[in-house]
């Protein structure tokens, strides 16, 4: 089998909270994909949202992965660093026209999609031909009109009208942030990745990203949305949900727990590194053609 030595992945985990097992579960495939294809793997903190971010909860959620033999090929990226690169991309979309202001609070687009007979939060595009003076609130990107399409890995083919099913979407917050369609979109782009494995939260979001990715003349990576880890309940496993941490004990039991959700069969090594290669090796085998 010819190895993609081109192959770059990644795992970008907010700081909101330390891992829960939906999240290493997510690192573990990213890790194991990019392994198996022989690539470089990642680590990127996602720290735009200061409003939700724990102080420590980066280290804390670096020391995990480290515990479980993941550690990033490159230095660790984290994206308060990146303010500026977002801002020249945010400015050059501006200047090109395909961002605008929007003066909408979130009450007067509940109220508009109400009349209009859309689905609650799909922004109607009220202020695409300007505001009528008010003053801009967040900047939205112009979504086009024709059907996005890309065939997930896991989940195969997807689409979605970006306009009907979300309308044009934040890139800038009202409270000034960088909206995190954005930031991920320019940070991988940046960090040339390849191939996005992350978790099916994010499946319907991955259309809004390809149109910012055409926008800025990016190349869209391969993406593997894999199913959520959740709860006795059924419910996603969620640092809002107060899910439980993972922890470094029992590493080969948890490991071998994520490898049966990712659909294999217990593995039962007798270390962390004998589990890697024997993971590596059955991934290879079911995924490295696809
Ligand atoms: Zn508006």
């Amino acid at each position: 089998m010819p190895s993609r030595t081109s192959y770059v992945g990644r795992f970008a985990p907010s700081p909101t909270g330390p891992l829960h097992l939906g999240s290493l579960a997510c690192a573990m495939a990213s890790w194991v994909d990019a392994r198996a294809h022989e690539g470089t793997w990642l680590v990127r903190i996602e720290d735009i949202d200061p409003p939700r971010d724990i102080p420590g909860a980066d280290r804390l959620i670096l020391e995990l992965l480290a515990a479980y033999g993941m550690t990033s090929d490159r230095a660790v990226v984290w994206q308060h660093d990146r303010n500026e690169r977002y801002e020249e991309i945010f400015n050059d979309l501006k200047d090109r026209h395909l961002v605008y202001g929007c003066a909408c609070t979130r009450g007067e687009i509940f109220a508009a999609d109400a009349q209009l007979g859309l689905a609650r939060g799909v922004y109607p595009g009220t202020c695409r031909n300007g505001t009528q003076g008010r003053p801009p609130r967040a900047w939205r990107f112009a979504a086009t009109s024709d059907p996005v399409s890309f065939v997930d890995r896991w989940c195969g083919l997807q689409t979605q009208n970006v306009e009907k099913e979300t309308g044009d979407f934040v890139v800038r917050r009202a409270d000034g942030l960088w909206a995190y369609q954005l930031a991920v979109v320019i940070d991988d782009a940046d960090a040339g990745i390849t191939d996005v494995v992350r978790g099916q939260d994010l499946l319907d979001n991955t259309p809004r990203q390809m149109l910012l990715q055409r926008a800025i003349g990016a190349a869209s990576p391969r993406y593997m949305h894999i199913p959520l880890v959740t709860d006795a309940h059924g419910d996603k496993l969620s640092k809002q949900r107060k899910a439980a941490a993972a922890t470094s004990e029992d590493r080969l039991g948890t490991l071998d727990a994520l490898w049966v959700h990712l659909g294999f069969e217990r593995i039962g090594a007798d270390n962390v590194n004998a589990f890697w290669q024997e993971a590596i090796n059955q991934w290879k085998e079911r995924w490295c053609s696809i």
